[in-house]
């Protein structure tokens, strides 16, 4: 399958020569130079590249999809996966993941993503957008994970001035930080928490800093009703109404959730060019109640991508699954069978994704950065092959990704990612130790 031993192509800057894969096109072999673009990608053009290519992936038929994105989540909460299941939104926060979250330490946070990082990895997604705590040690992960994220301090300020100068000052620190690592892989964001959270000082200075920085916004927005009706109770407005008011909403912001957007809200959305990142298995999961109006969004020319929120409300970080869950919950909720239709859920992991993060245009086509994934045509859930983006979608899981290549270098080949039984076992050391430290002063 490959031209020289496959345990020294991982992570290596290298050119890689990837033969007899189908793309939505058709059969294509894709050559990726030693930059990290791809830079031919076409049928037969093997003969071109055979010579030069120092590595070669034999396809043999299998599926290439651009890296998928998650443009929601909170890595580092993969240790609190299956801590506290099954309960009512505000009780799990305050009684379960607020305790638990209290006793978080950056080693924690680093472990943590270590983990996410493996297991989105494993399941196909090459590019994610965090929201957390001690994000320096998250970057870390990130770097040596050698996938791309945007990364953001999540700024809560309660309506407390002095705690919202802290929270500035937090934000600007990890901004400062991350260009310093000046790792093209890594980007920061502004990451005013929710309209629920944050004042609407803080949410100004959020969105002036983030204009300044010329840096995306990533916030939380109409999860539940009740933040709707709290903020039309205390504000006299709808949240995203709120919000264009502090300036957050422009086509660099991603908002997660929007379950409960009203009409004129999705059309604010899409005049001003928001990202809206659907949810659905974290919205099903704490009921929500309403499933994210894709539809209305999508007319009124908002970009709906895709993100699984955290680990512990969804419980894993596979896009696959994501994906198929996105298209049944449009069409259960909203009681209409031919809405999110599979390509269009693909778009939404992929292109659209990647339009929100900004790291590239989510496709496969010369220039464009080499993030792609191969997915094994092999197994049951891709037998027969009527229709790949139909498996891709409502068949197949994050298990059916064989190779996961980003930013031109080989992360995960033939299922095999290096490393990943330390990164289990210290993942598992971190969770175990943060719940006895919570327990201990319980
Ligand atoms: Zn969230």
């Amino acid at each position: 399958m490959t031209t020289f031993e496959s345990a020294d192509i991982f992570g290596k800057k290298k050119s890689i020569l990837i033969t007899n894969v189908n793309d939505s096109t058709g059969p294509v072999d894709i050559f990726i130079d030693a930059s990290e673009t791809i830079s031919d990608i076409g049928h037969g053009i093997r003969k071109r590249h055979r010579g030069e290519a120092e590595f070669i992936v034999e396809g043999d038929g299998a599926l290439v999809l651009p890296g998928l994105a998650n443009t929601h989540t909170h890595a580092a909460m993969s240790l609190l996966r299956g801590y506290a299941d099954d309960m009512i939104l505000q009780d799990w926060l305050s009684q379960k993941v607020w305790p638990l979250e209290a006793h978080l330490t950056g080693e924690d946070v680093y472990w943590g993503t270590k983990l996410a990082c493996l297991e989105m990895i494993r399941t196909g997604t090459t590019a994610f957008n965090d929201m957390y705590f001690f994000m320096e040690s998250a970057a870390k992960a990130v770097d040596e994970a050698g996938i791309r994220a945007l990364l953001c301090y999540g700024f809560i300020d309660l309506g407390d001035a002095a705690k919202r100068e802290h929270e500035c000052r937090a934000t600007e620190a990890l901004v400062s930080h991350i260009r310093k690592l000046a790792n093209p892989r890594i980007r920061a964001a502004a990451g005013p928490h929710a309209p629920y959270t944050v004042s609407p000082e803080g949410l100004s200075w959020c969105a002036g800093f983030a204009r300044e920085r010329e840096i995306p916004v990533h916030i939380h927005l109409s999860e539940t009703e009740k933040e709707v009706n709290d903020c039309i109770a205390q504000h006299g407005k709808r949240p995203a109404a709120l919000l264009d008011e502090c300036g957050i909403l422009g086509p660099k912001t991603i908002a997660a959730h929007g379950c409960w957007l009203d009409d004129a809200e999705c059309a604010l959305l899409g005049k001003r060019g928001v990202s809206v990142s659907h949810n659905p298995a974290s919205n099903m999961k704490l009921a929500t109640h309403r499933a994210l109006p894709c539809r209305e969004l999508v007319a009124a020319g908002a970009n709906v991508c895709l993100g699984t929120d955290g680990c512990a409300s969804n419980n894993n970080l596979d896009l696959f699954e994501e994906m198929k869950i996105a298209a049944l919950l449009q069409k259960f909720f909203w009681n209409d069978p031919t809405l999110l239709p599979a390509p269009e859920a693909l778009a939404m992991a992929t292109a659209n994704g990647a339009k929100a993060l900004g790291f590239g245009p989510g496709t496969l086509v010369a220039g464009a950065p080499a993030d792609l994934i191969i997915v094994t045509t092999k197994t049951p859930e891709n037998t027969p092959l009527h229709n790949a983006a139909s498996n891709l979608v409502y068949a197949c899981n994050g298990a059916a990704v064989e190779t996961t290549i980003c930013a031109g270098r080989v992360l995960m080949l033939e299922r095999e990612v290096p490393g990943e039984a330390e990164i289990l076992a210290g993942a598992a050391r971190a969770a175990a130790q943060l719940v006895r430290r919570a327990q201990s002063t319980a």
